[in-house]
């Protein structure tokens, strides 16, 4: 008699989703809790009881680095100052680019870092960023990496938008190579991130392969502090050309920057469900 009601428990406990409606569930909790007045209020009881709605990103950590900051141009001491980034040493961060007319690549990279976050979380995953606004100094590029080892990541994604020659054109990312360093263990699976985020960008937004860096926006260096340094899964995205009309004009669009976030967010989770 009792054996009945368990198994169905068990299920439900495997496929949460499957299991908030009406039918043997109610069966069950109706039998588990027989101190509740037969026959009243099952339904109220199994609605308060039932588990939340499963998401696709439960259980991921997930760490957003919003390329440079907003006051680092006011803080050149600070910035310009050398750290180790284990192959070399580097400025402990920069001012970042921005568009002909002025729109920053340091409010660029945080419109798009804090639409991703709201993504993330709704699908379920916990989401730090590497700073709190975009009127502040750094963190320097140590800094960046410390944040998402310290938080576990199961995936890190730092933002940007590249400078180059206004002809140039498209998005590309960035991955770690092998330095003989911590990063090693973890080159593999940035580059399986890399590429989960490469297809769901070009996808998501149709902005072209990069004309100028790496083979088919992939790109792999060992100079970058935020990537050297990182011991969870990461890799940086440059999300176009600042410099090229066309791309500028996109990115000062916010329907498009919502765009940019859904594919990352959408790269991001075929990653971290794969
Ligand atoms: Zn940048």
């Amino acid at each position: 008699m009792r054996a009945l009601p368990a198994t169905v428990l068990a299920v439900c406990g495997l496929i949460a989703s499957a299991c908030g409606g009406t039918g043997t569930g109610g069966a069950a909790a109706g039998q588990a809790a027989p101190a509740t007045t037969a026959g009243q209020a099952p339904a109220a009881a199994q609605a308060k009881d039932a588990p939340p709605e499963a998401k696709p990103l439960d259980g991921k950590v997930v760490v957003i680095d919003p390329g440079h900051n907003g006051g680092n141009y006011r803080a050149p001491k600070e910035i310009n100052r050398k750290v180790n980034v284990l192959t070399q040493m580097k400025a402990c961060d920069t001012t970042g680019t921005s568009t002909n007319d002025g729109y920053s690549e340091a409010a660029f990279t945080w419109d798009v870092s804090k639409r991703l976050q709201k993504i993330l979380k709704k699908r379920g995953a916990t989401v730090k960023l590497t700073r709190t606004s975009n009127d502040g100094v750094g963190p320097c590029i140590t800094e960046r990496a410390a944040i998402g080892n310290k938080a576990g990541a199961d995936a890190a994604i730092s933002v940007h938008a590249d400078g180059s020659a206004p002809a140039n054109r498209g998005f590309h990312v960035i991955m770690p190579k092998k330095i003989k360093g911590p990063v090693d263990k973890v080159v593999a699976d940035s580059s399986s991130l890399g590429m989960a985020v490469r297809d769901a960008f070009r996808k998501g937004t149709g902005l072209p392969y990069s004309t100028y860096i790496g083979r088919k926006a992939l790109d792999y260096r060992s100079d970058l502090g935020g990537l050297n340094l990182s011991t969870v899964p990461k890799i940086f995205v440059e999300a176009g050309n600042m410099r090229n009309a066309t791309e500028a004009a996109k990115f000062r669009d916010p329907k498009f920057r919502q765009k940019i976030a859904v594919a990352l967010a959408n790269g991001l989770q075929h990653y971290l469900q794969a």
